[in-house]
């Protein structure tokens, strides 16, 4: 009976192992979906959307990095020892990294302080990351940079600002990120703006602000139209991104957020507006960030698939792409824990049959589609004559403790003559 039982239990276990999603294929055959996916990724450019390292450069270097050689972070402290330290100039050129979003992010605690002044030295680290480094970055804002950069075998450099409040509600800081090689802004971090609401406002137990965009967060929309920078609805609440789906009449693109409905956190895009995101034409690019794929302590690029396959299934194939969050956190999925895992989450994807066509949309043919229809909306208002648009914030739309930090419009009708 005991022996029967114990012959059961093997069994199960065997069994078990079989099923479970990393036994589908043994080593050959992964190898050879391997090789594939390094081809498909030899002929698009890899286009990631999100990726933390510049903060890192604050954080461990204070920004100065002069004398960082960032071939090899491995080795070098505190970087080697670091849980959140996942790029390396070596590491990305073996994860065959085509074209990179850097983030330009300051946290929510430099809001009404100083976001502005914070958030260029993010810019300026990010420009000065690119020019030390010109065999291998190259700094580009189009879609046909992006190209023109793959072709020359360089990384393709582009800055997301992170977080609305870096603009310090003004229309004017946003049109200078944009001349400095900003390409997209995402409109909330973890805290409200004057003027849009973030994810954590739907957390249970938490009300809206605003409901979504104030009026002038809609002018915000309109003034990023009018540019062609991307809308980023990542860390924004369900109203902020419904609202924005709405008005722009650009793709809108998610950097850095995964399936509501495989994890149940804000920051997951629910399959409702992942409905909206298909007919605006964006893109939801997939974060790995192990607390957004599993909702648990670990992950596998077999989890973070299963985010792709449900985007692709809900929006469709066009409508989804990459967006790490590298270097922004801890914890990563077993089979992606940095940039040079990348090729094993194609492998996978051919490994659950997905052609190499579908594969080049994820890696970087729709997000350069979602850009080029940015950049032709911005094309389409200059030759109709949209002008900036140039409205302030109302100074009653501040909070108390932003009005101190604020002198407003400072428009007076005295001539300065005494
Ligand atoms: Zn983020």
């Amino acid at each position: 009976m005991r022996l029967r039982l114990t012959v059961f239990l093997v069994l199960l276990v065997i069994e078990l192992i079989l099923s479970s999603p990393s036994r589908r294929f043994d080593g050959v055959a992964f190898e050879k979906f391997l090789i594939k996916a390094r081809d498909v990724l030899d002929r698009v450019p890899l286009i990631d959307g999100h990726n933390d390292f510049p903060y890192s450069l604050r954080r461990y270097e204070s920004n100065q990095v002069g004398d960082l050689d960032i071939y090899d972070l491995t080795t070098v402290e505190p970087w080697a020892s670091s849980s959140s330290s996942h790029t390396d100039i070596n590491r990305l050129r073996q994860g065959k990294v085509g074209a990179q979003f850097w983030s330009a992010y300051v946290p929510c605690s430099t809001q009404y302080k100083d976001a502005i002044s914070k958030t260029w030295e993010q810019i300026d680290v990010i420009h000065r990351l690119v020019e030390a480094n010109p065999t291998t970055f190259a700094f580009v804002t189009s879609a046909q940079e992006i190209e023109d950069a793959f072709a020359q075998g360089k990384i393709g450099s582009m800055v997301g600002v992170e977080g609305g409040h870096s603009i310090g509600s003004s229309l004017a800081v946003l049109r200078m990120m944009y001349d400095m090689g900003v390409r997209y802004m995402t409109m909330t971090h973890s805290c409200p703006t004057p003027w849009a609401d973030n994810s954590q406002l739907d957390d249970p137990g938490n009300v809206p602000v605003h409901d979504g965009l104030t009026p002038f967060g809609r002018t915000v929309v309109a003034e990023m139209n009018r540019l062609g920078m991307l809308i980023d609805l990542s860390h924004v609440s369900r109203k902020t991104m419904r609202d924005a789906l709405e008005i722009s009449t650009a793709p809108v693109i998610f950097s850095h957020s995964s399936a509501y409905a495989l994890c149940n956190n804000t920051r997951n895009v629910p399959d409702d507006i992942l409905q909206l995101v298909a007919q605006n034409g964006g893109v939801v690019m997939v974060n790995f960030f192990v607390s957004y794929v599993t909702c648990g302590l670990t992950a596998t690029v077999q989890d973070v698939a299963d985010h792709i396959e449900h985007i692709r299934n809900i929006a469709g194939v066009d409508n989804v792409g990459v967006g790490s969050d590298f270097n922004g956190v801890a914890r990563t999925p077993d089979g992606l824990k940095d940039v040079s895992q990348y090729p094993n989450l194609f492998a996978e994807l051919l490994a659950r049959g997905w052609t190499e066509t579908d594969l080049e949309k994820v890696a970087g043919l729709n997000l350069l589609r979602a850009l080029r229809g940015a950049e032709s909306v911005r094309d389409q208002m200059a030759a109709d004559g949209i002008k900036p648009f140039d409205e302030w914030i109302p100074q009653t739309d501040l909070p108390a403790e932003a009005q101190p930090c604020s002198t407003g419009e400072y428009k007076s009708q005295k001539l300065l003559t005494e």
